[in-house]
């Protein structure tokens, strides 16, 4: 499994994989070919029908648009993880049947069912109160424990709110936070990768000095485009966090606000990101992470934007 960069995984891990992998390589004509673009495995968020619960459907859908693996977002009203008996093993149904790997799950950012208008905080794992922390990590765990009844590769977390400033004590906070996570899910076949988002705790410099000063060698990033472009730009946040990236977040935006949008429906130069994300050591699938819009249909949209960004 050397193409995706992760030896060492275990039992079922590889046997999914090793499907995934014929069909990667197929996907890849010129990979005998030295120095040929190899190309990248399509895959999709739930994120794009966040305001619905996710049911066979929808996932029969992200397929039909051509996406190859799957990344769902934790939200409860979503996908409601901790009913495992019922929401759960629909889904987890769907997967086993279809043969479509789940790779990621994004890490709720809220604990209740209605994006915190109930009152609940947002989850955030750089708080520095202990008991809200630890309160976040539970909520995480929940979701990490999706992994039992439906395997998947990669957590993907935030550290912070958005726009959050920076202090010592929060950055501590959050590598206390993520070294337990990373101990729960390692079990569970899970890696923990940071994202970049708009805030000074997940800056490229900041995720990098995480990496080296906690030593946590399982502990990837997740590339977001659309933030990248927002805070500095692609090319120079793409090189700074290049051996690290295991997966991404693909979408657009106009630099004003992160808006989610189809890549070409912002300002970032999609050939050039492009190129640069086929440079990445260890292989991530472009993963596209969009909002919603009732006006576009995800399968016809999904199918242009793979058959312009993916060359088959
Ligand atoms: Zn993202």
């Amino acid at each position: 499994m050397g193409c995706f960069g992760l030896p060492g995984g275990n039992a079922f891990d590889s046997l999914l994989w090793s499907g995934l992998a014929s069909k990667v390589r197929s996907a890849r004509p010129s990979s005998g070919r030295p120095g040929a673009i190899q190309t990248m495995l399509k895959a999709i968020s739930t994120y794009i029908y966040v305001r619905e619960r996710l049911h066979p459907g929808l996932l029969d859908k992200l397929v039909s648009g051509g996406a190859q693996t799957i990344e769902i977002f934790g939200a409860r009203q979503h996908l409601d993880y901790a009913n495992r008996k019922q929401h759960v093993r629909e889904i987890a149904d769907w997967f086993r049947t279809s043969g479509v790997p789940l790779h990621s799950v994004h890490a709720p950012l809220y604990a209740d069912y209605e994006w915190g208008r109930t009152g609940s905080p947002p989850i955030n794992i750089a708080s520095t109160d202990r008991a809200a922390r630890i309160e976040a990590m539970d909520e995480i765990k929940r979701a990490i424990e999706l992994a039992e009844q439906i395997p998947f590769r990669f957590l993907i977390q935030h550290i912070g709110l958005p726009n959050e400033s920076y202090s010592e004590h929060k950055f501590e906070a959050a590598m206390t936070s993520v070294e337990h996570l990373r101990a729960f899910a390692k079990p569970l076949g899970v890696r923990v990768l940071l994202e970049n988002i708009p805030n000074d705790l997940s800056s490229p410099e900041r995720l990098l000095e995480f990496i080296r000063v906690t030593h946590f060698g399982d502990v990837g990033v997740c590339f977001d485009t659309g933030h990248a472009h927002m805070v500095s730009d692609v090319p120079q946040t793409f090189e700074s966090l290049k051996n690290h990236i295991h997966s991404t977040h693909v979408h657009d935006n106009a630099k004003d606000r992160d808006s989610h949008l189809w890549p070409g429906a912002g300002t970032i130069n999609w050939k050039e990101t492009l190129e640069l994300l086929n440079t990445a050591p260890h292989r991530p699938p472009l993963l596209l992470e969009i909002d919603g819009d009732e006006k576009i249909n995800p399968v016809e949209k999904m199918n242009e934007i793979f058959g312009q960004l993916v060359p088959a």
